[in-house]
């Protein structure tokens, strides 16, 4: 027997609506690219909304088309966020620091027919552009006055698209699995691919978000996402905020511990997320300076393990710290590493240890782990073993890939190697995948052996990931010379400098006789992992 409860959709524009009727004057603050501060309410920001939905409709826009954005956490992002959804579009957040070679191939991939792209990253889509197969329009994410010069073609200003549209719409209702947002990663291999988020999995990720076990955020609060709109929808922040009526305010692209501490302070933020480096950053400024936050209560640090110096560096200033673990497959959110009472009264040592851990599942995600037959493995806190998940926000396949990604009964395997212990506390102890992951994105190893290799003096080459005090991890290239070679560190830097973007460019390169190889012939990366485990970059 079916219950017997209407069926409506779970659709993004009901999260704006809903909050424009409940918290018409909440703010909306930004840091903006140009530099003032720019303010509006719930209210304003829905009137531009429904403009800026007009807009696109009038120039050609449908459901289902992708359109590419590459911004800083500003208003007009987030107003891109709901506008597009709104209409059925999809909002396919581009991330700058992939370098143009990945960036075009994502765009091109994606079908893009529209970039909208912040004036800082103009020479980025110049560079680009030659190459893009289905971009029609490019729009400036800005007002006619600070146009930038652009020899690419034409240019429209974001401002002048939206000024004469109508805010009158009436939107669409549709069906919730339709898509509404594209991320690329690549967070398993070299090649981005595509995670198409849906407004079913995008509405159920935000209702998860605001439960008390996952950020926990309270009506009224006061956020700063930090993480970036470009990474998985800024962790869903502009889209849970808006369901529990929080103020949000968008740092724009001044992500320096000074602009931020000044920011939090200036806009009395209670509650801010992002990954480990950008922490660091602002723990140094605010010890170098001898200040303090006087208004924030805790930070969501996720993206990359979290070290021990930021909860110890926070609890000066009264800040708690919350883990969060998930992946861009995951919409993210996977784990948090919110302390239960009986936890909460453990000594101060032992309750930093808990927090050092990526925690329990939110509720709709399963996770189980597997060893490499793929037996399931006891949650008891010592197995460890390759970590997969479920639920209804997980990827089950990737745009436009014709590849199968889950296992045969239906997880997905992250990558990551963990324990779970019988209270459901989930720690990752190693990575099967093989990435680095740098001040909390991704950069190929696969990208920088393949630029090493092309150099004649280079025989092989391996890239591991090696620890480095403020980016988490940075690569590490080793090298095996070509025979009769005397190619230089400083050599093959710069070679590889000339080919890939700067996030890949490796900090050491060291040469070795030869590398480990298995049985079927690949390089044994555990061995060179566990061979240059205590190899330190500087700073
Ligand atoms: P992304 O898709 O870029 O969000 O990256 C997801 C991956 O980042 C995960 O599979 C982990 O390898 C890593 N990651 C994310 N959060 C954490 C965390 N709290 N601790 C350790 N690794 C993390």
């Amino acid at each position: 027997m079916l219950g017997l409860m209407m069926d409506r959709p779970l659709l993004i524009k009901d999260i704006l609506e809903n909050a424009v009727a409940n918290f018409p004057d909440q703010e909306i603050v930004t840091r903006t690219v140009e530099g003032p501060i720019h303010r509006y309410t719930y209210a304003e920001a829905n009137v531009r909304i429904r403009k800026l939905a007009n807009a696109l409709k009038a120039n050609g826009v449908k459901k289902g088309d992708r359109i590419g954005v590459i911004g800083w956490n500003t208003f007009r992002q987030f107003e891109l966020y709901y506008a597009l959804a709104g209409i059925g579009a999809v909002c396919h957040t581009i991330n700058p620091r992939l370098g143009p070679e990945n960036a075009g191939y994502v765009i091109n991939h994606a079908g893009d027919e529209w970039i909208f792209f912040d004036t800082t990253f103009t020479p980025l889509i110049e560079a680009l552009a030659p190459h893009l197969k289905s971009v029609k329009n490019f729009v400036s994410l800005t007002d006619k006055t600070s146009m930038p010069d652009f020899s690419a073609g034409e240019l429209r200003s974001y401002e002048d698209m939206i000024a004469d549209a109508s805010d009158e719409i009436v939107w669409e209702i549709f069906d919730e699995n339709t898509a509404s947002g594209l991320c690329y990663t690549s967070g398993t291999t070299g090649v981005p691919k595509g995670v198409l988020y849906s407004h079913r999995s995008t509405v159920l990720q935000s209702y998860a978000a605001n439960l008390p076990t996952s950020l926990n955020m309270q009506v009224g609060d006061c956020v700063l996402p930090v993480v970036p709109m470009f990474h998985v929808n800024a962790w869903n922040i502009p889209y849970a905020c808006l369901m529990i009526g929080a103020k949000m305010v968008f740092p724009g692209p001044a992500l320096d511990g000074e602009s931020l501490a000044t920011l939090m302070e200036d806009e009395e933020v209670q509650f801010s997320l992002g990954v480990p480096t950008v922490w660091l950053g602002l723990l140094q400024y605010l010890d170098g300076a001898g200040k303090t936050l006087k208004h924030m209560k805790k930070t969501l640090v996720g993206g990359s393990a979290l070290p021990e110096k930021i909860v110890r560096g926070f609890k000066k200033h009264d800040v708690e710290v919350i883990q969060g673990w998930g992946m861009t497959e995951m919409s993210p959110l996977g784990t948090t590493m919110s302390l239960t009472p009986a936890e909460r009264s453990l000594p101060e040592d032992e309750q930093i240890a808990i927090t050092l851990k990526q925690g329990r599942a939110i509720f709709g995600v399963e996770m189980r782990l597997v060893d490499v037959d793929g037996h399931v493995l006891p949650h008891d806190g010592e197995h460890e073993g390759h970590l997969q998940v479920r639920g209804p926000w997980i990827v089950k396949e990737y745009y436009n890939h014709d590849k199968d990604i889950l296992t045969v009964d239906g997880w997905f395997d992250t990558g990551d190697v963990a324990t779970i212990d019988r209270t459901g506390i989930m720690q990752i102890t190693d990575r099967a995948k093989d990435v680095i992951k740098s001040g909390g994105e991704w950069v190929s190893s696969i990208d920088i052996e393949n630029a090493a290799m092309s150099h004649e003096g280079v025989a092989q080459a391996a890239v591991i990931a090696a620890k480095h005090p403020k980016w988490d991890e940075r690569p590490l290239l080793l090298v095996v010379r070509a025979a009769g070679s005397s190619v230089t560190a400083d050599e093959v830097k710069a070679y590889i400098a000339e080919r890939l973007p700067k996030i890949a460019w490796p900090d050491a390169v060291e040469f070795i006789d030869e590398l480990p190889l298995g049985a079927t012939g690949k390089v044994l990366k555990t061995k060179l992992r566990e061979q240059f485990k205590d190899y330190e970059l500087a700073s």
